[in-house]
């Protein structure tokens, strides 16, 4: 079982996706591994590439690519086939490489990624579903959503923090504040109202400050965040009170934990799952039966 698939996009980072897999896959064959590289889309991978089992899996990108990978994986293999998972984070959003503390540095990635298959150090990660699609990090359902959706549709190439600037000014300038009610579990814990929602598995979030504030991603629940938002005024102060990580003792502010999730809404409220455009409400979140492992650094 030395087979070790390396995901990449060949084209991400002006084909620096392409040459980290060639970097990394050459120190995987020094190390008697049988590096696989794979520059396939996630959604068109050939199952007859996947007949043996596999050491590792390194996958080069954001969390966007992380996650597709991820969903084809379990899709293909089934969830107890899936290897345990190196992720080299590349791009613009990468929450799960900050959540992982891999700070594999530029320089001698190869060397470290290889390092770190071999040792194995591994932790085993909760994953969900939302409306069928596979998450590991944050599903967002409201104005954060709507910034996500609004990047999506103004861009045309690589994105930085900046490219989000003349997203966030529409979304914001567009959005009508609508009413969502949010059940867990079966429990109606946010009744039809004006407010935004998320839900999810770790505490590290796109600004930089959490808002799952509790959220433990192997704790075999979901964090649940639901915000009552009626106005642009609500949105900053929800944002000054989030920085200071008070936002979950606000007034009318939801936090709760469990497995399975609901939002609806009176209109169609935009979604966002991992950073990424995920169409919009009624939304059905639950969390799945298994974990998927994940390879951390060796303890120094
Ligand atoms: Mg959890």
């Amino acid at each position: 079982m030395n087979e070790v698939w390396i995901f990449a996009n060949p084209i991400a980072g002006r084909g620096k996706g392409e040459r980290l897999a060639k970097r990394i896959a050459a120190r995987a064959s020094e190390a008697n591994l049988n590096p696989i590289v794979i520059f396939d889309r996630a959604d068109t991978l050939d199952a007859a590439r996947f007949k043996h089992d596999a050491r590792a899996a390194v996958v080069i990108g954001g969390d966007g690519t992380l996650r597709t990978v991820c969903d084809a994986l379990v899709t293909i293999l089934g969830p107890e086939r899936v290897p345990p998972i190196v992720v080299v984070p590349m791009g613009t959003a990468n929450l799960m490489g900050r959540h992982l503390d891999v700070d594999w540095r530029d320089k001698n990635v190869e060397e470290r990624v290889v390092a770190a298959i071999l040792a194995n150090r591994t932790v085993q990660l909760d994953v969900a579903k939302a409306n069928e699609k596979l998450f590991l990090l944050m599903v967002g359902v409201g104005i954060d959503a709507q910034i996500v959706h609004e990047l999506d549709r103004v861009r045309s190439g690589p994105i930085d923090l900046t490219s989000y600037i003349l997203p966030a000014a529409l979304a914001l300038q567009a959005y009508q504040y609508p009413s969502i009610e949010v059940t867990v579990d079966d429990r109606t814990v946010f009744p039809m109202g004006p407010g935004m929602a998320f839900v999810g598995n770790v505490p590290e979030y796109g600004t930089g400050f959490p808002v799952l504030t509790q959220a433990r991603s192997d704790d075999g629940l979901l964090d649940i965040c639901v915000l009552p938002i009626r106005s642009y005024q609500e949105i900053l102060k929800m944002g000054l009170l989030a920085l200071a990580g008070e936002h979950t003792e606000a007034e009318g502010v939801v936090y709760v934990k469990g497995k399975h999730v609901r939002i609806d809404a009176l209109e169609q409220v935009p979604v966002q799952i991992d950073g990424d455009p995920g169409g919009h409400t009624p939304l059905v979140i639950d969390l799945l039966p298994f974990h998927l492992p994940f390879i951390v650094p060796p303890k120094a």
